[in-house]
């Protein structure tokens, strides 16, 4: 029993430790930042989007780069580092309190709150704007950990790095999001102006096919739209009729989630059965060795069923967990401004199509 807990974690480890971490079951477990209120306001002035920081900073070569992952610098000018041909900064960020995400999923699924699990607030995040990237982290940790810093140390996370991820989550989200209206042609356009972003992210290219043979993949089935001959453009809007494209894009997000939930392990929990008895009972369950990996999974899971998925409110734009397919709006007040815009909407639209006899006699009033 003993052996096979030790096994969960880090051979350096103390016995200590492992005690503390067991209350979170390994299925579901991963550590959280340690990010001051003080360390996302700084980040907020001095980042900003993209490159904008590395005004106030020098940036290294590659070739040259000598990052210690040790302890964090006390100011934050030791802590952020740029470099030469990466879009956004390095960042050293001490690990924090572990805790548990599936426990986070499901508290987001019963308030109906996507943005309190970690897939769904990455999905939030404006793409680029480093002060959003801290605050995930600071809620949900950063999408890897390095074996070593699990101890309880620091390391440089590479936002470069964490913002092509985003933007590959985000581009597969959407085309799930769309999948039924006429919106997909235009998720695809967002994927298409940020595909250099999206397939720098390994293991390979964006919608190819995880193979049986492990880390082999093959080509999409159909060329991409970017990589057709008549231009993105005309093969987004040429596809033969709306059900091929739709068909095309739910097979890019099969393979999507194939690919990145690969660095996922069954595990098998053991829970006692009753009280009285000393049985237990063995459940199959996944671990994953990386957020990045959970995120997947959790957005996986959502897709798993039909009325499981979250929608854009209607009224507002933020994401919820609808409560019946009919919910098109986050709660009851946007329900009912959203019906009486749409009523009005209709009346306004009614009225237009017996306008011409209306407006034609105003007219003639005027012209007289
Ligand atoms: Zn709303």
């Amino acid at each position: 029993m003993m052996l096979s807990r030790v096994g969960q974690y880090p051979e350096c480890m103390r016995r200590e430790d492992i005690r503390k971490f067991s209350t979170v079951p390994r299925e579901s477990l991963w550590w959280r930042a340690n990010i001051t209120k003080n360390d996302l306001g700084w980040a907020k002035q001095h980042l900003g989007h993209s490159l904008d920081g590395s005004k106030e900073f020098e940036s290294i070569p590659a070739s040259s780069l000598c990052l210690v992952d040790g302890r964090v610098g006390a100011s934050w000018d030791n802590r952020v580092v740029f470099v030469e041909g990466e879009n956004a900064p390095r960042i050293h960020i001490p690990r924090g309190e572990k805790y548990d995400y599936r426990r986070d999923y499901e508290k987001s699924r019963h308030e109906r709150d996507p943005y309190l699990s970690p897939h769904g607030l990455f999905r939030k995040l404006e793409n680029g704007f480093h002060f959003h990237a801290l605050q995930f982290i600071q809620q949900f940790g950063p999408l890897t950990w390095q074996s070593k810093t699990l101890t309880g140390g620091a390391e440089w996370v590479r936002l470069s790095d964490f913002w092509d991820k985003h933007a590959r989550f985000v581009g597969v989200s959407m085309l799930w999001e769309a999948r039924s209206d006429d919106q997909l042609r235009q998720a695809w356009q967002w994927i298409y102006l940020r595909r250099d972003l999206i397939n720098r992210v390994a293991p390979a290219p964006f919608g190819y096919m995880p193979l049986w043979k492990v880390d082999n993949y093959s080509p999409p089935s159909e060329l991409l739209p970017w990589e057709r001959e008549e231009g993105f453009e005309s093969a987004v809007n040429d596809f033969a009729d709306f059900g091929i494209l739709r068909k095309y894009s739910l097979e890019v997000i099969q393979s999507e989630l194939n690919m990145h939930t690969s660095d996922c392990r069954q595990i098998w929990m053991m829970n006692p059965i009753g009280n009285a008895s000393q049985d237990v009972a063995f459940r199959p369950t996944r671990g994953f060795s990386s957020l990045w990996g959970a995120i997947w999974d959790l957005f996986g899971q959502d897709a798993s069923a039909l009325t499981h998925s979250w929608r854009l409110c209607l009224e507002c734009g933020r994401l919820f967990y609808p409560k019946d397919r009919r919910s098109v709006c986050c709660t009851t007040e946007h329900q009912a401004l959203w019906s009486k815009r749409k009523w009005a909407r209709e009346h306004r639209r009614a009225e237009l199509l017996s306008e011409p006899r209306v407006s034609r006699h105003s007219k003639d009033r005027v012209d007289r």
